[in-house]
Parts: C-alpha cells; structure tokens; sequence
C-alpha cells in the first residue's frame, strides 16, 4: 500500500499542516536528468559533475563542458539546479583533475583540494556552467565539495559571483560544519553532504561494509553537527539543503526537515517515499522527533523512537 501511494504520488511536498519542503533529485549527466524530470521533482539538488567526466582521459574543452550543462538545464529549464564543481579523488578518481598514488586519498587531495593543485581546471568550470545557465541564472546554483575551510569559501565564491550565480558549499567536512557561520559570511547556502560528512565525523570509511554501525545515518553524532548547521543558516537567513542518502530515509527526512533543513535532494526514484511520508506528518511532530535525535544516544534506540513520534 505504501508502495502504491509512493508511485502515484504527484508532489510539491507539503506536511500535513501545510508547511512546504523542497525535494529534489541528484544527477549525473543529461540522461538521469530527463529521467528525473518524469519523476515529481522540483529541481536538482546535487548535479555530481566529476560523474560527467570519469571516463574521459583528458580535459574536456568548454564547450564540451558547456554542451553537458545545456543538456542537464533543459531537461529543468524553469527550475533550480544546483551544480556541483568537480568532486575528482578517493572514491572517483578522474585521470586529468586528481593526482595518484596518494597513500590515503580520503584525506588527500579532493573536491575543491584538487583545484587548488590544477588551477586552471574550476574557473572554465564555472565559465562553462556560466555560459549554459544564460538566462537562467537566478536558478542556477553552484557548489564545491570538500570545502574545508573559509578562505576555500571565500576563494570559490569570488570565482562565481562574477557571473551572477548562487554559490554555495557543501558541508560534508566537521572543520566547515564547525565553521558555519564564518562560511555562511561568505557563501548564499550550504548543501549538507551526510555520506562524507557521516565518513569524516565517524572516522569510518563510507565504502568498509564492516563499519556500518559507524556509518549508519542514525548516528546522532552526525544529527548533532547536522543541528549546528541548520541553527546557523536560520541566524543567517540562508538555506540548508541535504543532498546525501541520510534524506532518502523517510523517517530521517522528517527528522532533517524538524531540524531547519529547507530542501531535501535524493535519487529521483525514492522521491515519492519522502513525498508520502512528509505528508503524513505535523511540523510539530518533526520538531519533536529533531529533539529526540539531540538527546538519544543509542542509533537504533533513535529510530524507534522517532518512528513512534511520527506514526
Ligand atoms: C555526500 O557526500 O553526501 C554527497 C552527497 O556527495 P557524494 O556522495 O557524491 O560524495
Ligand atoms: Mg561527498
């Protein structure tokens, strides 16, 4: 039954008391773009750019870069995008933007870390992304991954204000999450990254099935960082999106949603799951699951818990 009413539901995303949450989908290219666009999405919340450019040998030129964002931008030409700069290292290495052999490239040379050691690579980026979002720019936002300190803030959004986009970061580094407020000085939204950032809080790697009690999204260690980040987009006036798998949860979703995050990006397929369960709960009922995930310090004992506040 629940099956059913995720597939035929038709979104926008509203609680039951008629507060509104963004969902949105995360892409890779132009294909899963149209694919998500037959799903009830609002936008793109995490465009994984470096999954555009894996198999490429050498850098792609502008206009090849260019010609990727035309084909993602026209399958939503009315709605937000959120970009992702090249997120190239560890897990997805990219023979012309990473280097090799690093001894633990987790902790090495990543995201945004990478574009300090190849300069040239993320201003024609952004040209790029810039060229293919003319007329469109209010609803193109841009983010780097990895950003682990201000200055890495303030350097990508000098890079990008020029052309009249939106940056942002994501906050998927504990060093950023605890230097939020210095980087909402510097950036117009945060997007939280909770693969990474559970992986880096935890100190567990997001791929070692063995840790999996470390990594689970119910670990309130992560909620906590989580809480610290939303309290200081409020202060701000700035939006907190969550683009890791921590927002396909249903469950988790309400708890994020409680906790301040604005929009929610999850594969386009589990949308209708968020969708459902979104609506069948209170802001109130949120909120008072957002409490228990700062006082509960047992995962599982959590999401119980939780569970039992918003059935
Ligand atoms: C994340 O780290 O949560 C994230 C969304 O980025 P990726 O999974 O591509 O590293
Ligand atoms: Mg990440």
């Amino acid at each position: 039954e629940l099956k059913e009413r995720a597939r035929t539901w038709t979104g926008p995303a509203t609680l039951k008391d008629g507060h509104s949450v963004q969902l949105l989908a995360n892409v890779q290219d132009g294909a899963s773009a149209a694919k998500a666009a037959t799903h009830p999405v609002e936008g793109i919340g995490l465009l994984r750019s470096e999954l555009g450019f894996l198999s490429t040998a050498t850098e792609p030129s502008f206009e090849t870069q260019r010609d990727f964002y035309t084909s993602v931008f026209n399958e939503f030409p009315e709605n937000k995008v959120v970009v992702r700069t090249l997120d190239a290292g560890s897990d997805k290495p990219i023979a012309w933007a990473s280097l090799d052999d690093e001894e633990n490239p987790a902790l090495g040379v990543r995201g945004i870390r990478a574009d300090g050691v190849h300069p040239h690579i993320l201003p024609v980026q952004i040209a790029a992304v810039a060229a293919a979002a003319e007329g469109r720019e209010k609803n193109t936002w841009i983010m780097a991954p990895m950003v682990s300190t201000v200055a890495e803030a303030r350097w990508f959004a000098s890079l990008v204000r020029p052309y009249g986009l939106k940056p942002g970061v994501m906050i998927e580094v504990p060093s950023a999450a605890l230097m939020i407020n210095e980087i909402f000085a510097e950036v117009d939204f945060v997007s939280i990254g909770t693969n990474d950032l559970t992986q880096y809080v935890m100190a567990a790697d997001r791929l070692n099935s063995h840790l999996a009690t470390y990594t689970s999204p119910w670990q309130p260690a992560v909620l906590r960082l989580i809480a610290q980040v939303t309290a200081a987009g409020r202060a701000a006036g700035k939006p907190v999106g969550v683009c890791g798998e921590m927002a396909a949860d249903p469950l988790l979703a309400c708890v994020l949603v409680g906790l301040g995050v604005a929009s929610l990006s999850v594969a386009a397929p589990t949308v209708g799951f968020v969708g459902v369960q979104l609506s069948d709960v209170t802001m109130e009922q949120c909120e008072a699951a957002a409490a228990v995930a700062l006082t509960i310090t047992d995962p599982n004992e959590l999401r119980e818990k939780v569970r039992e506040i918003l059935s």
